[in-house]
């Protein structure tokens, strides 16, 4: 499913509402009768709101279904992408719309550009979005799935996002600025930096281990583990040392002028972020710290000689010495516990097991180049169609430039 935001500026006024009375009705009907899309419009009946109706189905923006029992339309992705954009717009977040770079199996990220020119990351949540690893155990499930929850669990995964890179980013954790969150996606800061993925040499592995253990034991002290923590939601910022010893190395032009550069992690991706006090929280600590042990011995030849950290130890940690609590004040900010619960059981039902499971499944590839997996299914949906592919990819060169759609 690719953002596509060319009809946008040809949507009337009246057109939007319509969309937002199909939104309004989805969250109660799987199909949404069409007298119901007018009174929910707002708009009085009549040719004007057929005329919106059949604006939006040609374009994909809902969908004509036809029931046993009568005939309505559903919304799309594509509808939904539409309201976010367009309430992103109105709030000024987002002023054009540049180039997909990366097409996880739950997600869709997009550049963005604010009035100022200045680019963003728009990042669209896409849950219910099938994987191909679970097509079997997941066929009859989803195909009994309504609008209201695949809507209303990418929605969920956007809130939650949101509320855990807000916290972060204020307790000083080093993740892109959040700066929107609307419907099923989040506006953020660009970051210009390309995934540990793709970073083929270190000059220090030692030093961006520890680092990066460091960051694990800091977000268990703030009562938080990651739960998908791995080479892909790693962005390494490679930053010019200005010190003397930075500026000579970089004057001799030689392999030491690698050393003058200093690697910066930034970490991003928490629809799957954990409560300390999560029943299997040792697992997912432990997952995250064995998925650094393991890509750094495969891809740097790196191997520490300091076991752990062990989830003992963060446990210890975070109770001689509590940071904040942040599972609890994302709590409080408006992403309830029971909305966590929610999220987690239905990714678990739809195997949303973010880049881990990419990353488990790749570990005996020696070869590190981008894998081409292309295998696929689709959901018997034609506009919901997708490919999977391995989450992409070096965002920092990519530009909002000609493609760019303007909104307005
Ligand atoms: P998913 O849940 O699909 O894995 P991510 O949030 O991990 O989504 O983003 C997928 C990829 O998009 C990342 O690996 C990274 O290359 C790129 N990306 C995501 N957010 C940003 C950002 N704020 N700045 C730059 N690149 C980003
Ligand atoms: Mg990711």
């Amino acid at each position: 499913m690719k953002l596509d935001a060319k009809a946008l500026r040809y949507l009337t006024s009246e057109d939007f509402r319509v969309l937002q009375g199909v939104e309004a009705g989805s969250r109660n009907h799987e199909v949404v009768p069409t007298p119901l899309i007018s009174q929910l419009s707002g708009l009085r009946g009549g040719s004007g709101v057929h005329r919106s109706i059949s604006n939006l189905a040609k374009t994909n923006l809902i969908a004509k279904v036809k029931n046993a029992k009568y005939d309505g339309y559903r919304l799309t992705y594509g509808g939904l992408d539409y309201l976010a954009l367009n309430a992103h717009q109105k709030q000024k977040v987002v002023y054009s719309v540049g180039n997909q770079i990366g097409v996880g199996k739950e997600s869709d990220i997009v550049v963005v550009a604010h009035s100022s020119g200045s680019q963003r990351i728009l990042k669209i949540h896409r849950l219910g979005r099938i994987s191909f690893r679970t097509v079997k155990t997941n066929r009859d499930y989803l195909r009994h799935r309504n609008t209201g929850s695949w809507m209303y669990m990418s929605r969920l995964a956007a809130m939650k996002e949101f509320a855990f890179m807000k916290a972060l980013r204020e307790n000083g954790f080093a993740v892109p600025e959040p700066i929107a969150q609307n419907r099923h996606t989040i506006v953020m800061e660009l970051i210009d930096a390309f995934p540990l993925r793709q970073i083929s040499r270190v000059p220090h592995p030692e030093a961006l281990y520890s680092e990066l253990m460091d960051t694990i034991l800091e977000l268990a002290r703030f009562g938080l583990i990651h739960g998908d923590f791995n080479e892909f939601n790693i962005l390494i910022k490679e930053i010019a040392d200005p010190s003397e010893k930075g500026k000579a190395a970089a004057d001799a032009d030689t392999e030491e002028s690698e050393e003058n550069i200093r690697l910066e992690p930034v970490i991003i991706d928490f629809p799957q972020m954990v409560s300390i006090d999560h029943v299997n929280a040792e697992m997912y600590f432990d997952r995250d710290v064995n998925c650094i042990k393991r890509y750094f011995q495969r891809k740097f030849h790196f191997v520490s000689d300091v076991p752990g950290p062990f989830f003992s130890d963060a446990k210890k940690n975070f109770l001689r010495n509590p940071g904040k609590r942040l599972d609890v004040e994302v709590e409080a900010s408006g992403f309830s516990r029971k909305m966590a619960r929610e999220l987690e059981t239905y990714m678990k039902e739809v195997g949303a097991d973010g880049d881990a499971g990419a990353a488990r499944d790749d570990l005996d590839d020696d070869d590190d180049e981008e894998d081409d997996d292309e295998d696929e299914e689709d959901e018997g949906d034609s506009e919901e169609e997708d490919t999977h592919q391995e989450p992409e990819v070096g965002s920092s060169s990519t530009e909002v430039g000609e493609s760019a759609q303007r909104l307005e």
